[in-house]
């Protein structure tokens, strides 16, 4: 377990769900990131908590970047407290649009319900959220708008998905996304940089090992430069992965249908593997039942339980 001043509580959640983070202050209380829209109710009767806002108002939203795992509670909260919601600069111009395109929502066959936008958040900038003075930092790379937030004080690095404890975001291979892999490296460059005591990830418990973690994800980083097709093949079992947690059971019959109805998950295919429809859903049913992440039953694909 990692000490976290007070005011800063963290709820772990999943792969489908971002964590969030909720900062407690004498004036205003903030929440980072809210999670998938699937799971909204939980969300809000997490924040909701005695652990969270415990009968308390919520002044503002802020998302480290606006994937859905992370904006899809943004609107709901919004409703049910009035709070103002503060996105990413980089961000703000696709979510004003709802560029569902570039914010990989029904582009992955993910869902998000839109919001609007009330502030924009700028790098090199200092937030004051829950009497911590949180310095947004840039980290392009698994999102090319996605902020980072550290706390130099208590040397807390809200990380996002920029760094996990085993690796990071996906990351689009370079054919798709030139600057991507580049702008991955110089973020864990700034992160290396900074003293950091406690990372508090997008995903999974928050931990000390910060060394650790940036020796793990600049070893997966070179793996990803040396070869595209290596990530590409990761990003398509991500994204069905996601997609499977979402819809609980996909029928294994209509998996040629999703992949190819699935613009992303198509390019993959068009880009890299050229196997068709039939042979891809059979190698990604086959590639997330050896990772024993996904089951066949009833000639469904299912999710399965991760180990504790
Ligand atoms: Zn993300």
């Amino acid at each position: 377990m990692v000490a976290l001043p007070s005011q800063l509580r963290v709820f772990v959640r999943d792969w489908l769900s971002g964590n969030n983070i909720l900062l407690r202050g004498e004036h205003a209380n903030v929440l980072i990131d809210t999670g998938y829209a699937k799971h909204v109710p939980l969300t809000l009767a997490l924040v909701a908590s005695r652990a969270g806002l415990d009968g308390g108002l919520l002044s503002l939203v802020v998302n480290t970047h606006c994937h859905s795992d992370h904006m899809g509670g943004n609107a709901a909260l919004q409703r049910a407290y009035g709070c103002r919601i503060a996105v990413p600069a980089g961000e703000a111009v696709l979510v004003d649009a709802w560029d569902t395109h570039a914010l990989l929502i029904d582009e992955a066959g993910q869902r998000a319900e839109r919001f609007a936008v009330d502030e924009r958040l700028q790098a090199g900038t200092t937030a004051d959220w829950g009497g911590l003075a949180w310095q947004l930092l840039a980290a392009p790379g698994h999102d090319m708008g996605a902020l980072v937030f550290y706390e130099p004080h208590h040397r807390i690095l809200v990380s996002g998905d920029a760094l996990w404890q085993d690796g990071f975001g996906f990351v689009m291979p370079r054919e798709m996304d030139p600057a991507a892999l580049p702008a991955t490296r110089a973020t864990l460059d700034m992160i290396a940089a900074l003293d950091v005591a406690v990372v508090v990830p997008g995903h999974g418990e928050p931990f000390a090992d910060c060394a650790g973690a940036l020796e793990r994800a600049y070893r997966r980083l070179s793996t990803l430069e040396a070869d595209s097709q290596r990530g590409a093949r990761h990003a398509a079992k991500v994204l069905l992965m996601f997609n499977l947690l979402d819809r609980e059971r996909i029928a294994v019959a209509t998996l040629p249908s999703h992949v190819a109805r699935t613009r992303l998950l198509r390019e993959f295919d068009e880009r890299y593997f050229h196997f068709g429809p039939d042979a891809y859903a059979a190698w990604l049913v086959e590639g997330l039942c050896a990772s024993g992440a996904a089951a066949v039953v009833d000639d469904h694909l299912v999710p399965r339980p991760r180990p504790a």
